[in-house]
């Protein structure tokens, strides 16, 4: 069994469009892969229609932008209630506030010589629903200023980067409870990723726990072998999922294959059958795994 449980699609920062990652992933001989585009479900229909054409497990999912401690940190939630009215509100506000940062980074951009116009970044975004920064920095690209994303990050885009820009991010406390509300399970993505420099403790991830969040992405690109082995304690500690996840985004990321990191078999059992209960005491209608 091989079991992938984060990939982005079209949808979000991924390039392919959402029935084309769930293809390429069966084709590849996944059994289960999750989409899980950031702040959107957008993809899930027509990611489900591919599923059961193509005979692979999908889990149906999406990470959330959260701010937690003045940290940027990501959310894995699995199988909520799409239309449960908090969490449409709570995404739609990050979602206003990843459009209303694209003018103001261009804005930067702008200053320092570089223009490129909303029209052009909406161009390379294509119906994204949620665009950001990597859809900026393919504009760039496009244009010849950059190579490719890594750098229009490196030398741009990331936070102390002139062309930097904050956005809103939903309060991570309240969105794990809100998957919950919905009926779905919430896992922290890449909880020592690079992009979490300070990191997030052990005493965190257990208040964390203690409030609902049934698992941690250990398996994860940005994290080393030593990492890996800490999380795995913390999380066997704790009780919490383990999971390993590819975080795929098509060309826009590189060493992010599809299967590149697995979910242990037992660890995803674990995983659907929490989803059960939540959506069980949610008395919600949360998608079902759709099946082969
Ligand atoms: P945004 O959602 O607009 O804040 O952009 C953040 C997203 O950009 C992350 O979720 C990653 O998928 C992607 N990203 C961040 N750093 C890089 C990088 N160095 N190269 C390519 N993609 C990146
Ligand atoms: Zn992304
Ligand atoms: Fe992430
Ligand atoms: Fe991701």
């Amino acid at each position: 069994m091989r079991i992938d449980l984060h990939t982005h699609s079209r949808v979000s920062d991924g390039t392919q469009p959402p029935d084309e990652v769930i293809r390429l992933a069966a084709a590849q001989g996944l059994d289960v892969v999750a989409l899980t585009d950031h702040d959107t479900t957008d993809g899930w229909a027509e990611a489900t229609r591919a599923a059961a054409e193509t005979g692979i497990t999908l889990v149906r999912g999406l990470e959330i932008s959260t701010k937690h401690n003045g940290q940027g940190v990501h959310l894995l939630g699995y199988l909520p209630d799409p239309t449960y009215p908090p969490l449409v509100e709570g995404l739609q506000k990050v979602l206003d506030g990843r459009n209303s940062r694209i003018p103001a980074i261009l804005e930067r951009l702008n200053e320092l010589g570089i223009a490129i116009r909303v029209d052009d970044v909406r161009q390379v975004a294509g119906d994204a629903a949620a665009a950001g920064r990597p859809h900026v920095a393919d504009a760039l690209v496009d244009r010849g200023v950059v190579r490719d994303r890594e750098q229009a990050f490196d030398e741009l885009l990331s936070p102390g980067r002139p062309a930097y820009v904050h956005r809103y991010a939903a309060p991570l406390v309240e969105m794990i409870r809100i998957v919950g509300e919905a009926g779905g399970v919430a896992v922290l993505a890449h909880p020592w990723g690079r992009h979490a420099p300070a990191g997030m403790s052990p005493e965190d991830i257990a208040g964390l726990a203690e409030l609902g969040l049934v698992g941690l992405e250990v398996d994860h690109q940005d994290h080393d072998a030593a990492s890996r082995r800490d999380l795995a304690a913390i999380a066997d500690d704790l009780g919490l999922v383990r999971t390993g996840s590819s975080d795929y985004h098509g060309a826009g990321k590189k060493n992010h294959e599809l299967g590149c990191n697995t979910t242990e078999p037992e660890q995803f059992e674990r995983l659907i059958a929490l989803a059960s209960d939540a959506a069980a005491r949610s008395g919600r209608r949360t998608p079902e795994l759709v099946v082969p």
